[in-house]
């Protein structure tokens, strides 16, 4: 996977050193056989010269023959050397598009959640298939243009040359027209490709949007909003793909002009010198020939400049991302702690200008359960977030079993908490694989699992059982029945430590039973951390933490703060009407 310590500069080094290099025997091969079909016209139009000469100005019919064979050769040539190359060239083609499209996942599953907060997921998909889509096909087109178009170029104008170094002078008259529109070509195509290729990454992005959130569009009715705002975006793109086409064609174009000029001046200087016999008419055949073959692979060449632009605006975007580098990283130590007490010690964290802890100190005792009370945006499920390390901290200390986590190796930190919740992620994959995870679970034990979670209780019910598919993120599933799954993913998890989300949407008395039932079984033994919304939870909790605006503001029993009468005393009254 590239990586940013040893990246030599330019896109077009990084491209070769990272994924073309190991392709280069094989590219080799391709540009061998492309210099040989490139080299073809060349010879035709050489063979042009006895062709006239010899056999129609000489009258030597048994030249017909073998000049005919020679040209049917070099047609038959032509056609194995395009039909292998082809080969060659896609099937490298794939392998580089696939390699960049795998190290670009791997590499974004390694960054922090605030790349994810900026680069929302449509964007995300539109890079890792847009973009390495747009880069794929422009380098076979310049092995194409170096190896193919390039040598027929040389070989022609080597024909042109012998024939007659003046003639070839005056055919290139009209060439220094091409340089100043090739560098206006070159910037504006890249300018606005760049645009495009952000507008398509918008376009991802409302797409996804939309069709995740197709409830709320409906219930909000606001499908007439939505698709005006997405025929914005696509309009644009359409424009400037449409001008930035035109534009691209403006080189193809002045070259057609530059070779018209050329044909021009050869014919004036050329054809009084053949009428007047000091050049043969095959000479001239030759030359003309080898000018018009020329035209082509010229016409295709000058086509390059605005295809590296393209191709060039996506790899700046896919680059952008290998660059980017995570902040949250792992530790060395790769050893479960032996005991899983939880300190935070002053701990403070701001989301840009917004503090969220503001020195925040509290202990959760080993195999103990802590319930973690507060008003909603006090900061709760952002302890969660930094005990995972999802976030650091900005300042102050998390440790468990008395290490600050940022020492522990990122899997071993994340093995030893299960968390579940009733938004846990869910995957549009079966109840069973969303509950084993990739993982080999042997079938007693799923059982086990499964009916220790109470998701036995629905999915038994079910026609296809386990193998049910939980929809496009669960929402096959009510909460409490994902809020099961998550039980069952922590029951196979089998982690020291419990971090646990009371559901804030209402279950109905008996999925609230079951869930507390499988919730309790499971907390028993585990350090367990809660944000508890259930009365019933609190008080048996063995330590209550109140939170308020990002810091504790009282801690103990149940029974010691009712006694206290303090924050928690009024927070108790007033959600559940008593104590
Ligand atoms: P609680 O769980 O107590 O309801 P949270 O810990 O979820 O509260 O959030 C605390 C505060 O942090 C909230 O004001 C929320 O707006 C803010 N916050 C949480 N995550 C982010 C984020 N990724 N970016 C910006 N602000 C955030």
């Amino acid at each position: 996977m590239p990586t940013r310590a040893d990246r030599p500069r330019g896109l077009a080094a990084r491209l070769w050193r990272d994924y073309l290099r190991p392709h280069w025997p094989r590219m080799g091969v391709a540009s061998a056989l492309m210099v040989i079909e490139g080299s073809t016209l060349a010879i035709l139009s050489w063979m042009l010269k006895p062709l006239f000469d010899r056999v129609f100005v000489g009258r030597d019919e048994g030249a017909i023959w073998w000049v005919g064979a020679a040209i049917l050769a070099l047609f038959v040539t032509r056609a194995l050397t395009y039909i292998s190359t082809r080969a060659i060239l896609t099937s490298v083609q794939q392998a580089v598009a696939v390699a960049m499209q795998g190290d670009l996942l791997r590499h974004m599953l390694t960054l922090d959640g605030a790349f994810f907060q900026v680069n929302p997921p449509g964007a995300l998909i539109e890079r890792v298939q847009g973009d390495t889509q747009a880069v794929q096909g422009i380098w076979t087109t310049f092995i194409t243009g170096a190896g193919r178009d390039a040598v027929s170029l040389v070989a022609l104008f080597g024909v042109a040359i012998a024939i007659d170094p003046w003639w070839t002078l005056a055919a290139a008259v009209g060439v220094p027209l091409l340089i100043l529109p090739t560098v206006f070509v070159q910037r504006y195509v890249r300018r606005k490709t760049r645009q495009t290729r952000a507008d398509a990454s918008l376009r991802a992005t409302r797409l996804d949007e939309v069709l995740h959130g197709i409830a709320a569009v409906r219930l909000n009715r606001m499908e007439e909003y939505q698709s005006r705002r997405f025929d914005r975006i696509i309009t644009g793109i359409r424009r400037r793909q449409t001008k930035v086409s035109a534009i691209s064609a403006l080189i193809p174009a002045l070259i057609d002009v530059v070779t018209g000029l050329g044909f021009v001046g050869v014919l004036a200087l050329g054809g009084a010198q053949v009428m007047r016999g000091e050049r043969t008419i095959g000479d001239f055949m030759s030359f003309f020939t080898a000018l018009s073959l020329a035209f082509q692979p010229l016409r295709r060449l000058g086509g390059l400049a605005g295809g590296w632009q393209t191709a060039a605006a996506s790899l700046e975007r896919i680059y952008a991302i290998f660059d980017e580098q995570p902040t949250i990283r792992s530790g060395p130590r790769r050893t479960a702690p032996d005991d899983t007490t939880i300190r935070l010690t002053d701990v403070h964290l701001a989301y840009g200008a917004h503090p969220v802890l503001r020195g925040l100190t509290f202990t959760a005792e080993a195999g103990q359960t802590t319930a973690l009370v507060g008003p909603s945006g006090a900061g709760k499920s952002t302890v969660f977030n930094l005990l995972a390390r999802m976030a650091d901290p900005d300042r102050g200390s998390v440790t468990l079993g008395g290490i600050p986590v940022a020492e522990y190796d990122l899997g071993t930190l994340r093995d030893q908490f299960s968390t579940v919740s009733q938004d846990s992620a869910l995957f549009d994959e079966t109840l069973r694989e969303n509950i084993v995870l990739g993982h080999d679970v042997a079938p007693d034990r799923l059982r086990r699992a499964v009916t220790a979670a109470r998701v036995a209780d629905f999915a038994d019910a079910l026609p296809a059982g386990l193998e049910t598919p939980a929809g496009p993120r669960g929402s096959a599933l009510s909460g409490g029945q994902r809020q099961r799954i998550a039980i069952a993913r922590a029951i196979l998890r089998d982690a020291p430590v419990l971090l646990l989300d009371e559901a804030t949407s209402a279950l109905d008395a008996a999925s609230e039973r079951l869930v507390q039932q499988a919730l309790e079984e499971l907390s028993a033994g585990r350090t367990t951390l809660v944000i508890a919304h259930r009365l019933s939870t609190i008080r048996a909790a063995d330590k209550i933490v109140v939170i308020e605006a990002g810091r504790v503001v009282e801690q103990g029993t149940h029974d010691q703060l009712m006694a206290a009468d303090g924050t928690y005393a009024a927070l108790v009254r007033l959600q559940f009407g008593g104590d």
